[in-house]
C-alpha cells in the first residue's frame, strides 16, 4: 500500500491517517502505511486516488451485491431524501419505504417469518435478536431461559453482545466478552475433521455436542442457538450435509430458538434471497440480515421474526411491559428506499439465477488452484468462497503466521488489479453478483500468479 501521488489525495491520506480511527485495524502497520484511498467505482471495479482500477473480489465487505455505480439507486435515494429524509418510527408513525420493505421481506423470508425489526447493520440485528428472545421468554414466564449457544469461528458482529456470540477467538484477544450468557460449541469444519472420520459421523458428533451442551447448561436456561448458514469471517465453513436440519431438530426438542444469521448469505450470495430454507432446508425462528439488503449503498439491518414470536412480544403484557427496544434510525426511510430498489434490481435482473450459473463456474475454476503447492482447500458455495493455504497438504499443517501468507497473496493480487481479502492464512472471495465469466477468468489467472509469487517468496 502506498501514499497516493496525486496532491489532493495525499491530503486525504494524511487526514485519514492522523484522525480517522479505522474499524478492525492493526494500528502498528496503519500508522506506517496509512490507507488506500478509494475514490471511484463502477459495477465490479473500484478506483483508487491515483486512478488505478481494481476488480473488487470481496464486494466491499461481502455486501455490494448489485455492483457499484447504480444510477437508479442514486435516484431512489435522492428522491426519498427530497420527499421525507427522516421520521422516527417509534410508536405509531411509519414511512412508506419502511412499511413496503417490511412487507417485501416478509414475502421473501421462509415460513412464517413475517415481522421485521430494523437496525443499522448486522451486529445490531443480532443484538436485537437477543433482546427480543429474552423479552419473549420473560413474557412466556420462562425467565430462566437466557443463555445463547453459538459456535467457535462463527462471526456475529462487533457490538458487545454480538462479539460475545462471535466465536472467532482471535477477535476476543485483548477485549472482554460476556461469559455468563454465551457458550460456544465447536466448529463444523469438514476440512479439519479427524483423519479417517466420515462426514456423517463428523456431522453427528457436532450435533451431539449441541445436545450435550444444552443438557449441561440445562434446557430451562438455554434460550437460543445462533449460526450462520455458511460461516463467513471464520473461514467460509460449509457444514456437512444435513447439519443445520439436525441442529434445528435438537433446538426444537429442547425449546431453544434457532437464529439464522444471514448477514452475508441473504440477498443472492448463494443464489437465493435467503439461504436458510432454499440452500439448507431449514425454517429458523429468526433470521438476521444486513449487508446485501441495500448492497451496502446505505446502512440497514433487519431482524425477521416468526408469527409465534411476534404474537408473544406484541400481546399486552401482564407486568405492563411494552416493547422498549429501538433506535433513532430504526426503519430509516432513505435506507429502506435503498433496500426496496436493491431488491427490485435483483429481481428484475434475476441476479439469483445469474449467481447459480456463474457461481458454479466460479467454484469449479477456483478449484483448479488446488494444484498449487500451498493451496490446501478451496471451499464455499457460489459467490462466497475461500482458499486455505497450508504448509503441508498431507498434514494440513499451517504456514508460520509470521509469514502472513494471506496478506502476501492479497498484496500480489492488488498489485495486479484484484482485491481479495486476507483472513489469517486464508483468502476470501465474495464478489459482486454481476460478475461475468471474463471477470472470473481474470480473477483465477491473477490468483494463480499471486500464489505462485508468494510460494517463491516463502522458499
Ligand atoms: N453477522 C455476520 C455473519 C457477519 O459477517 C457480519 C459482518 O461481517 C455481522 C454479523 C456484523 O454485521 P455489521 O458489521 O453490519 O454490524
Amino acid at each position: 500500500m502506498s501514499k497516493p501521488t496525486n496532491i489532493s489525495m495525499q491530503e486525504v491520506w494524511q487526514q485519514d491517517r492522523d484522525h480517522y480511527i479505522h474499524p478492525w485495524t492493526d494500528f502498528s502497520t496503519f500508522k506506517e502505511t496509512g490507507s488506500m484511498v478509494l475514490a471511484d467505482s463502477d459495477n465490479v471495479h473500484v478506483v483508487d486516488g491515483d486512478g488505478n482500477r481494481y476488480l473488487d473480489g470481496i464486494g466491499g465487505l461481502w455486501c455490494v451485491n448489485i455492483g457499484y455505480g447504480r444510477e437508479e439507486m442514486a435516484q431512489a435515494i435522492a428522491e426519498q431524501v427530497r420527499q421525507i429524509p427522516y421520521y422516527s418510527c417509534f410508536g405509531h408513525h411509519t414511512t412508506v419505504p419502511a412499511a413496503k420493505l417490511a412487507a417485501k421481506l416478509a414475502e421473501l423470508a421462509p415460513g412464517n417469518l413475517n415481522h421485521v425489526f430494523y437496525g443499522c447493520g448486522g451486529s445490531v440485528a443480532n443484538d436485537t435478536a437477543v433482546r427480543i428472545i429474552h423479552f419473549y421468554f420473560n413474557q412466556l414466564g420462562q425467565k430462566s431461559k437466557k443463555k445463547i449457544i453459538s459456535r467457535i469461528d462463527g462471526y456475529h458482529g462487533s457490538t458487545y453482545m454480538a462479539m460475545s456470540i462471535t466465536g472467532v477467538k482471535f477477535d476476543h484477544i485483548g477485549f472482554d466478552i460476556e461469559e455468563q450468557l454465551v457458550h460456544h460449541i465447536s466448529c463444523p469444519n469438514p476440512y479439519r475433521r479427524p483423519a479417517g472420520q466420515s462426514l456423517e459421523d463428523f456431522c453427528n458428533e457436532k450435533v451431539q455436542e449441541l445436545e450435550d451442551k444444552i443438557l449441561e447448561l440445562g434446557p430451562a436456561k438455554v434460550a437460543a442457538f445462533f449460526a450462520e448458514p455458511i460461516m463467513g469471517a471464520g473461514g467460509v465453513i460449509v457444514p456437512p450435509e444435513g447439519y443445520h436440519q439436525k441442529i434445528l431438530a435438537v433446538c426444537r426438542k429442547y425449546g431453544v430458538l434457532y437464529v439464522s444469521d444471514e448477514v452475508v448469505t441473504a440477498f443472492g450470495r448463494l443464489g437465493h434471497m435467503f439461504a436458510s430454507e432454499a440452500e439448507f432446508g431449514i425454517v429458523p425462528d429468526i433470521i438476521t440480515c444486513a449487508k446485501g439488503l441495500t448492497s451496502g449503498y446505505l446502512p440497514l439491518g433487519a431482524t425477521i421474526l416468526s408469527d409465534e414470536i411476534y404474537e408473544v412480544i406484541s400481546k399486552p403484557q401482564a407486568d405492563g411491559a411494552i416493547f422498549t427496544h429501538g433506535f433513532t434510525y430504526s426503519g430509516h426511510p432513505v435506507s429502506c428506499a435503498a433496500g426496496l430498489k436493491n431488491i427490485e434490481i435483483m429481481e428484475r435482473e434475476q441476479l439469483c439465477d445469474q449467481v447459480r450459473d456463474m457461481g458454479a463456474y466460479f467454484e469449479a475454476q477456483l478449484k483448479t488452484l488446488l494444484d498449487l503447492p500451498i493451496v490446501g482447500d478451496v471451499r464455499g458455495r457460489k459467490f462466497m468462497m475461500c482458499i486455505e493455504n497450508v504448509a503441508d497438504k498431507e498434514t494440513k499443517a499451517l504456514i508460520d503466521p509470521k509469514a502472513r501468507v494471506g496478506n502476501r497473496i492479497a498484496d500480489h493480487c492488488q498489485a495486479r488489479g484484484l482485491i481479495v481479502r486476507p483472513l489469517a492464512h486464508m483468502n476470501v472471495l465474495s464478489p459482486p453478483l454481476t460478475l461475468t465469466k471474463e471477470h472470473i477468468d481474470f480473477m483465477i489467472a491473477t490468483l494463480r500468479e499471486s500464489i505462485e509469487a508468494t510460494v517463491q517468496e516463502l522458499r
